[in-house]
């Protein structure tokens, strides 16, 4: 079961269903560890922003705009520039000129280019600002399904062409020459990672086709108004030594997603999301995704503590060491992820709960049924204890009251003789009903197949009449019997005699002395029927659908002191229903009872 559990729970991980949930408590993690460290104070945005945009309403800004804020920028000497912004078209000569001529006095600069959604072509900046520019990086990020972007693409390829990401470049220009900084010499890439000087980024194509990287989000950078820079309001030495980022934020241009840390919905500009890829790679501060074998391992793992947990401990010690397995599959993919390590969290409570809820649910289920099939017994051997109670009491009374006459009393020979044949046919009738009772009992639990001899029911009716006829005598009631051809059928003729005698028991028991006490024994289509009639206090109608029932007694029976357990009753109804027969009392209150035994005829 708990490896059927684990299946489920590992299936359930690679599910749509299963991703999206593992993303959302990847993003969960990533905003509760918060900004840890203050994101690197080497990057700087400026940013396209509302204020911008309210300064310079027309779009796209004229060039020599561009250029004009690229001076300023670039006037104290900035590691590296990037720009993302798209200059696809010619626009005036000047104004491209000017820009150009801005590009060519800063130090490196990467400036934007982005496939088209059909990935047929390429949106680059004309040639000759792209020239006059260091370098260039595409500016794509990559959402997952759930629109959340997660990760940025190192590499794009489209319409045979191939771009390193924006912010990659940048990190690669602001890294000293000769090897890692120099542009001419492309970095080193294997299946797992990419390889700039000494900076070895786990980018693995194992994992993310075009080599995406999980990006590290974390706090927020500085940044300036576009056309406060224009303005001359931010001194130039701000941007000495950093790597500026140029892009917009205004909410009017739509270059907005959501991120792990888009708490409340806020969307996250893409320039900012460039400057966290740059960030993580300064920091080499990188996620790492485990791999799928290093995931199952530890579902494995969590399983089987589990399953350890649950064969070997009870109560308070298996409480114990759940909820520390809880606490700690819960906790570990945070703790991970803080050393960098990302794990489907999502995949790794499904590796707990799944089993905890199957497996500890069959395990009570289990330990139910054992409970209630402890309960049942402990049930019966009670109602055997009553049933020895209730029916020994007159036989063992006989048997004392006879001893005690034989050990105190000179006796002569006839007395003598009469007293030992009472004893010994109250122990045969003891030992008797000890075997018909278990005989019943066994019958109740399915233990033994009734058996199927021929039975003659009047010869059943006229040795049940014999055995209650004494008892009759002892209070003078008069037994009226009137067999008129029963017919027979298949059974056990002693459970059959027992049921009857119990029938004829209850009505002399029920019955005023010297009442009477009729028999009736014929056949009617294909059943016989056996009826007791008597004249005693008869049973209201809401009790006569109760006495069948173990234990029931009625009111007016408890009241006459007569001694009974409320037991025969039951085992009537059950040797009926087991010889495919009925029992029913048609009473009304001091209007004497009648009860109906009828069993199928089956002479055969
Ligand atoms: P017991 O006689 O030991 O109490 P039974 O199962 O034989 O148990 O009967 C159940 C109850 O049904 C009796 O307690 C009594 O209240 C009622 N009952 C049975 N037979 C008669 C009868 N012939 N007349 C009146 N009440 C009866």
């Amino acid at each position: 079961m708990l490896a059927a559990s684990f299946l489920a729970a590992v299936l359930a991980g690679y599910s749509a269903y299963g991703k999206q949930l593992n993303g959302n408590a990847y993003d969960f993690l990533v905003r509760l560890r918060g900004s840890l460290p203050a994101p690197s104070d080497r990057i700087l945005i400026v940013a396209i922003d509302d204020a911008s945009l309210h300064s310079f309403p027309k779009l796209p800004f004229d060039r020599s705009l561009d250029a004009q804020v690229l001076a300023r920028i670039c006037a104290d000497k900035p590691a590296v520039v990037g720009i993302d912004i798209w200059f696809p078209e010619p626009s005036t000569s000047e104004a491209d000129a000017a820009l150009e001529a801005a590009l060519k006095k800063c130090p490196p600069t990467v400036l934007a280019a982005a496939a088209l959604v059909s990935a047929s072509e390429w949106y680059e900046p004309i040639p000759p600002i792209a020239q006059s520019a260091t370098t260039m990086g595409h500016v794509h990020a990559l959402p997952d399904e759930d629109g959340v972007n997660r990760l940025v693409p190192l590499q794009k390829a489209a319409a045979g062409k191939q771009y390193w990401a924006l912010a990659l470049q940048c990190f690669r220009l602001m890294q000293p020459k000769p090897i890692a900084g120099n542009l001419d010499i492309p970095p080193l890439e294997d299946d797992d990672e990419v390889v700039i000087g000494d900076l070895h980024i786990p980018a693995s194509r194992r994992f993310f086709a075009e080599r995406s990287l999980l990006v590290n989000f974390e706090g927020s950078f500085r940044q300036f108004s576009f056309a406060n820079v224009l303005g001359g309001q931010v001194p130039p030495e701000t941007f000495a030594g950093k790597a500026v980022l140029i892009g917009t934020t205004a909410q009017g241009l739509g270059d907005f997603l959501f991120t792990p840390v888009s708490s409340s919905g806020l969307k996250m500009p893409g320039v900012e999301i460039h400057a966290h890829l740059l960030d993580t790679l300064l920091r080499r501060a990188f996620l790492v995704p485990w791999r799928d074998s290093a995931k199952v391992g530890a579902q494995v793992l969590i399983v089987i503590l589990l399953g350890l947990a649950l064969y070997y401990l009870r109560g308070a010690k298996l409480a114990l060491v759940i909820a520390v397995l809880a606490v700690a599959v819960h906790v570990v993919p945070y703790w991970l992820l803080l050393g960098g390590h990302v794990v489907p969290a999502f995949s790794f409570a499904a590796a707990f709960w799944f089993p905890l809820f199957i497996g500890g649910g069959f395990q009570y289920w289990a330990v139910w049924r054992h409970f209630l099939t402890a309960d049942a017994t402990q049930y019966r051997l009670r109602r055997q204890m009553d049933f020895v109670t209730h029916e020994v009491r007159s036989p063992l009374t006989a048997i004392q009251g006879s001893g005690e006459l034989i050990a105190r009393y000179p006796l002569d020979d006839k007395r003598r003789q009469q007293m030992a044949d009472l004893l010994q046919r109250e122990s045969q009738r003891l030992s008797r009903m000890f075997t018909r009772f278990y005989d019943v009992e066994r019958l109740l639990t399915g233990e033994i197949e009734l058996r199927q001899d021929p039975v003659d029911l009047s010869a059943v009716v006229t040795a049940a009449v014999e055995h209650a006829r004494p008892f009759a005598d002892r209070k003078r009631i008069g037994l009226q019997v009137a067999i008129s051809d029963p017919g027979g059928t298949r059974g056990d003729a002693e459970l059959l005699e027992f049921a009857v005698y119990n029938l004829l028991s209850n009505a002399v028991k029920y019955s005023p002395e010297e009442s009477v006490v009729s028999v009736t024994a014929r056949r009617e289509r294909d059943r016989a029927i056996i009826e007791v009639r008597d004249q005693g206090p008869g049973i209201l109608p809401a009790d006569a659908a109760r006495i069948f029932e173990r234990f029931y007694r009625t009111g007016v029976a408890v009241a006459s002191d007569k001694p009974g357990y409320g037991l025969g009753l039951m085992f009537v109804q059950e040797i009926a229903t087991h010889h495919g027969g009925l029992v029913a009392v048609e009473s009304a209150l001091g209007e004497g009872s009648l009860f109906r035994l009828s069993v199928p005829l089956r002479a055969d």
